[in-house]
Order: structure tokens, then C-alpha cells, then sequence
């Protein structure tokens, strides 16, 4: 049987295609994951932060969408750590002030909730918080959220079979063969052909196109997480301390998630450290300490490294790299919070629905530059 899509990689991004493919009306999708669950790579790894802080209009707009698919997850699943509504403090001192000002024209035209709150009001709502510097002001914006994109990845996919897509899990990708009027797809011993591949394996990308003798412009860069027990309830909400690059994420009553531990080199997904380096949990501590005095007896629970897509203006690499081959890549660390959206225009893009030629894969050359974080404020 030839499919119509096959699509491999069951992230964030795949699923979300996979959805979308199904929903367009097409009747045959084979979705190709390598791990046994889907969702368990990046995806997983993330501190599942959606916020309507990102700088580009199209990321603006495609966390807007995210929010929507999100939402209409939580609500088919009944699973309502899908999304939820925490609401971040973005924390600026000295220099960073004026970066965080500079956006609150932008927040108050697009009609984001939003506050900018001296340190003392911070302090009366945030106790915790106990440590913040006398310069330091802060951004509330009350709408953004956490999510579990484990989760949403499960319910997509679930609403998808029904709607007859075919889930190949446990199937890893060895090579893609472009053939006329085809595209043959190796798994194992099993060969699945495809009228289009649209390949979404998050970093593991390049290594698959170059198997077919294609290439792209993508770096995979490593970022770090912490699981933090604190001594006493915390009642914090998402943190994001400018300054140190620090940001925290409420997980349960005393635990903390605390990233980021961005190390900004290249890095084989196939063959790196799965686990926080001494360095990461050293740093991290100290930076919490900042913060607040929760940190002088946090315990640390568990600490990992999952990577991430640069490409050279941090924006996505999606659409046609070569006849009936299709990508969506190139995450730049905050892919979570548009994930579904990308998704979904990324499998219209592959079945010649939509177009964003402002996104092709090709408009780089596949050659090196310099890997810049996509988390930023400006
Ligand atoms: C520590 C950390 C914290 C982060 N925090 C945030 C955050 O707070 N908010 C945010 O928006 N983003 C965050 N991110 C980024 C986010 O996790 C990614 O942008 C997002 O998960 C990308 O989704 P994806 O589907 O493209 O990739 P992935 O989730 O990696 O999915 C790719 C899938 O392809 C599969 N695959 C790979 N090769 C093959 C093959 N050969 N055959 C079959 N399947 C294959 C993999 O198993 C995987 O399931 C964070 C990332 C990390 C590492």
C-alpha cells in the first residue's frame, strides 16, 4: 500500500500534523514514531512553558493557534494538565528594565493581559520571592500557561485514528529513498512507501534527509532541566529572571522545575549527555538563591538534557526540500508553545494546501553559523 502522507516523528510537531492531515479529509496517514509512547523526546523534556511574550508576529500568531489545539485537547480529553492557566513573572534589573518596557506597547496593542509591578508588590503577592534586588521590576502577564505536550500528542493522535490514521510506533527510521514517483521509507526490516514523507524528527532531522542525499541548515544545541524539592510549599508561578536567564516552573506544591542550562554548541542527537552536567546543577542552585532563600534548602530531585533545533534566524525550516519531501524543524528551544500550530501547517504545507515560502527549508545553505538562543525578549 502506498500512503498518501507518511510522516515521521511523533513529537509535538508530528502529532500535530498528523491531526491536521486527518482533519483535511486525507485518507491515508501513516504516522512513524521510534520511541514505544509518543511525545518522549524534547517534547517531554520541555518545561511546557506557552507564553505571548515571543517577539516574532508569526510566532505571536502561531502560539495563538497552539493555544486553541491545546485547549480543544484538554477539553476532548478530560486531562486537564493539557494547559493551565499559571501565569508568568518576567523579572528585569538594571539594563533588562528597559528590554522589558520596550514590549509593553506591543503586549497593550495585541491585547495581552499584562502589569508591570515594583519589587514590593512582587514581594507582597510572592513572599517567596524574598531575594530580588531593589532595582528589580517585574512583568505579570496572568494568561500565560504551562503545558503537558505528552499529553496533547496522545490525544491528537487518538482523535486522529479514529478518523483513520495509522500509528507505526516502535518504528525507527533508518533511511528515506526517493524513487520515481514515490518516496520509500525504511523502518528496520519493513519498507512503508508514501506519495509525500513530511519528516518532523525534531533534531534527528538532518541525519534522516541526509540519508536521501539532501541536507539543511539545522544545529542541535543542548538545554538543561532541574527538578528541585523545596523545604516549604511555594505557591510561585512560572519565573523568568532576565538577568541569569533563569526561569522556573511550578511542578506540584514544593517541586520547582529550573532550567535552562543552554549550551550553545553542536550536538549529536544520537550520541550526547542525557543527563544534567555538574556544572548545570551548581549554576542552577546559585541562580535560584537570587531568587529567593527557597534555594539555601532545595533538594535536587533529578536533572536532564534534551536538545534543540537552531537554524540561522531562529525561525522554522518547513515545507518542499526536495520532490514529495517535506520538513518541519528547527525549534529554536520553544517549540512546545507552538508546536500544534506548526504542525498543522506543516502537514497543509505538505499536501500543497498552504504555502509559506517565507519558511522553506532551502533558503539557507547547509553550512555552519552560529547557534543563537530562541528564548529571548527582544
Ligand atoms: C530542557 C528543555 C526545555 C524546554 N522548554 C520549553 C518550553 O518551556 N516551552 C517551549 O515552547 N519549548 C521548550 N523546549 C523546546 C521544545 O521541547 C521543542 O521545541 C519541541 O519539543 C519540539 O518538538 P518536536 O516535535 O519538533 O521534537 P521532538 O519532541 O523531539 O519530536 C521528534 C520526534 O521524532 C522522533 N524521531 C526521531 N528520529 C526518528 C526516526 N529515525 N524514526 C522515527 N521517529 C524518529 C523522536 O523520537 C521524537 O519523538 C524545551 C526543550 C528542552 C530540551
Amino acid at each position: 500500500m502506498t500512503y498518501d502522507l507518511v510522516i515521521v516523528g511523533g513529537g509535538v510537531w508530528g502529532s500535530g500534523a498528523a491531526q491536521a492531515a486527518v482533519r483535511a479529509g486525507v485518507r491515508s496517514v501513516l504516522l512513524l514514531e521510534k520511541n514505544i509512547g509518543l511525545a518522549q523526546e524534547s517534547s517531554a523534556k520541555s518545561g511546557g512553558i506557552v507564553t505571548d511574550l515571543l517577539w516574532h508576529p508569526e510566532d505571536q500568531a502561531f502560539v495563538r493557534r497552539s493555544r486553541e489545539l491545546y485547549e480543544e485537547a484538554r477539553v476532548s480529553s478530560g486531562d486537564v494538565s493539557v494547559a493551565r492557566r499559571v501565569g508568568m513573572l518576567t523579572l528585569a534589573e538594571g539594563e533588562h528594565v528597559s528590554s522589558l518596557e520596550r514590549r509593553l506597547p506591543d503586549l497593550a496593542a495585541r491585547g495581552v493581559a499584562h502589569e508591570l509591578l515594583p519589587r514590593d508588590e512582587v514581594e507582597r503577592r510572592y513572599p517567596r520571592l524574598d531575594r530580588l534586588r531593589d532595582d528589580t521590576v517585574a512583568l505579570w502577564t496572568p494568561d500565560d500557561w504551562h503545558v503537558n505536550p505528552t499529553a496533547y500528542a496522545q490525544q491528537a493522535t487518538a482523535e486522529a485514528r479514529e478518523g483513520g490514521l495509522v500509528l507505526g510506533t516502535a518504528e525507527r527510521v533508518d533511511a528515506i529513498r526517493l524513487k520515481q514517483g514515490k518516496v520509500a521509507i525504511e523502518a528496520g526490516g519493513t519498507v512503508y512507501e508514501g506519495h509525500r514523507v513530511l519528516i518532523a524528527a525534531g533534531t534527528w532531522t538532518r541525519k534522516l534527509v541526509r540519508t536521501a542525499g539532501l541536507d539543511l541548515a539545522l544545529l542541535p544545541y543542548r538545554v538543561q532541566l532541574s527538578s528541585l524539592e523545596l523545604a516549604e510549599p511555594h505557591r510561585l508561578p512560572l519565573v523568568w529572571h532576565l538577568s541569569t536567564d533563569v526561569y522556573l516552573v511550578p511542578d506540584g506544591e514544593r517541586d520547582v522545575l529550573a532550567g535552562d542550562g543552554t549550551r550553545l554548541a553542536e550536538f549529536d542527537p544520537d550520541a550526547y549527555q542525557t543527563t544534567g552536567d555538574d556544572r548545570f546543577q551548581e549554576e542552577i542552585a546559585e541562580r535560584l538563591l537570587r531568587l529567593s532563600s527557597l534555594g539555601e534548602r532545595a533538594g535536587l530531585r533529578s536533572s536532564w538534557a534534551g536538545l534543540v533545533g537552531s537554524t540561522p534566524d531562529r525561525r522554522p525550516l518547513l515545507g518542499r526540500l526536495a520532490d514529495r519531501v517535506y520538513v518541519a524543524c528547527g525549534d529554536n528551544g520553544i517549540g512546545v508553545m507552538r508546536g500544534p500550530a506548526i504542525g498543522e501547517l506543516a502537514a497543509r504545507v505538505a499536501l500543497e494546501m498552504d504555502d509559506a515560502p517565507h519558511l522553506r527549508p532551502d533558503r539557507f545553505p547547509p553550512e555552519p553559523f552560529p547557534i543563537r538562543p530562541g528564548f529571548t525578549l527582544d
